[in-house]
């Protein structure tokens, strides 16, 4: 192996949409790990609209990133080297990797987490990784959708929201998705048995919802914020959840967002609207893992996601998820 590690360092604060000169690629020397730390060699790197925000100095639910440091991003890997006896040399490990090619890390700082050979690692870092426990405790813990439930996500066709559809499929209730384009909308009614799907970007979202939804929405779970939040508030049957998972819409937008106009509808619904951080429900990450990994077996969890191969596209690769160019989890092939 030759002795270069391949980074992008954050090498600006983001203004509106994101850059590929707010990255500066580097060459480091492959680091060695130090007692309780292990050498990762990095397969695939996820990106994740949250990266928007940890690019800025004032992000609210992580430390911010200091200019000039290589840029946080969750992957998956090989150990190449461990002073840890409990995550041996050749384990496949997922974590905080950093959009590099190798990252040293340990499972207390950097939470660090070993996944069985067998499995696939785009599955470990989509529906068995971040996203997918998102789905699940957001979907599940904050929306408690009950059979006959009518859920409608939005972001649907990405990691997440793909996840939290099918799990409410699962659990008996029916489901509506809404996403960007038609090839999206076919394959969550086609593939992964959604009930319908409203393409945003082509139909009238609130027309397209009266027709689908004429009783209300039970469950709302939220990926986009904005107007599709609005529409979606308008329509909530009583005692609604809304499920609050992300808004974006609003993340690269320069100036005030703006608020939800129909939020008073809550309280004609008696409805509830809550927003969550999949971080918070790390000690229960072992038993929603084992429930969903049973889910991918017997077939009722699929997944999908769209690869770009080599890392020197990562810049590309995040700006092209804020244009939707993704289904399922966006990730790079190292
Ligand atoms: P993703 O859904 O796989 O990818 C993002 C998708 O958002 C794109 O494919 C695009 O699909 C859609 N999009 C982009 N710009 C949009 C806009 N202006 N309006 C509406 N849709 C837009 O990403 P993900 O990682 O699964 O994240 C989904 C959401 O969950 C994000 O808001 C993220 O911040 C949130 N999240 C929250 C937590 C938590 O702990 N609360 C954890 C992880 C993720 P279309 O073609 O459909 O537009």
């Amino acid at each position: 192996m030759s002795n270069v590690n391949r980074q992008f360092l954050l090498a600006a604060r983001p203004a509106g949409m994101i850059k590929e000169t707010d990255f500066r690629y580097n060459e480091a020397p492959i680091p060695e790990p130090d007692d309780g730390e292990v050498l990762v060699r990095v397969e695939y790197i996820s990106l994740d609209p949250s990266m928007r925000g940890q690019m800025q100095s004032d992000v609210a639910y992580a430390a911010p990133l200091d200019l000039g440091v290589v840029m946080r991003a969750r992957g998956v890997g090989r150990i190449v080297k461990s002073r840890d006896v409990s995550f041996p040399e050749g384990a496949m490990v997922s974590g905080t990797l950093g959009m590099q090619e190798y990252a040293i890390g340990s499972e207390r700082v950097d939470r660090f987490r070993i996944f069985d050979d067998s499995l696939d690692p785009k599955v470990v870092l989509s529906t068995l990784g971040g996203t997918g426990l998102t789905a699940y405790f957001g979907l599940l813990d904050v929306g408690k959708p009950k059979g006959g439930d009518v859920v409608v996500i939005s972001g649907a066709a990405g990691a997440t929201g793909s996840v939290a559809g099918q799990i409410a499929k699962i659990k008996g209730c029916t489901v509506f998705g809404i996403a960007g384009t038609d090839e999206k909308c076919e394959w969550l009614t086609g593939e992964l048995g959604f009930d319908g799907a409203v393409n945003y970007r082509a139909q009238d979202v609130a027309a397209a919802l009266d027709r689908l939804c004429p009783n209300g929405i039970n469950v709302y779970f939220d990926n986009v914020g904005g107007e599709i939040l609005d529409i979606c508030l308008a329509r909530l049957a009583m005692n609604a959840r809304v499920v609050i998972c992300g808004g974006i819409s609003r993340y690269n937008l320069e100036g005030e967002p703006p608020g939800p106009k129909n939020y008073f509808n809550l309280v004609y619904r008696r409805a509830r609207m809550e927003g969550f951080l999949a971080g918070d429900y790390a000690p229960r990450f072992e038993e929603a893992l084992t429930e969903m990994q049973g889910w991918i077996e017997t077939g009722k969890l699929k997944q999908r996601e769209t690869v770009i191969e080599g890392f020197e596209n990562l810049p590309k690769a995040l700006i092209k998820l804020f244009e939707g160019a993704n289904i399922g989890k966006m990730m790079v092939k190292v």
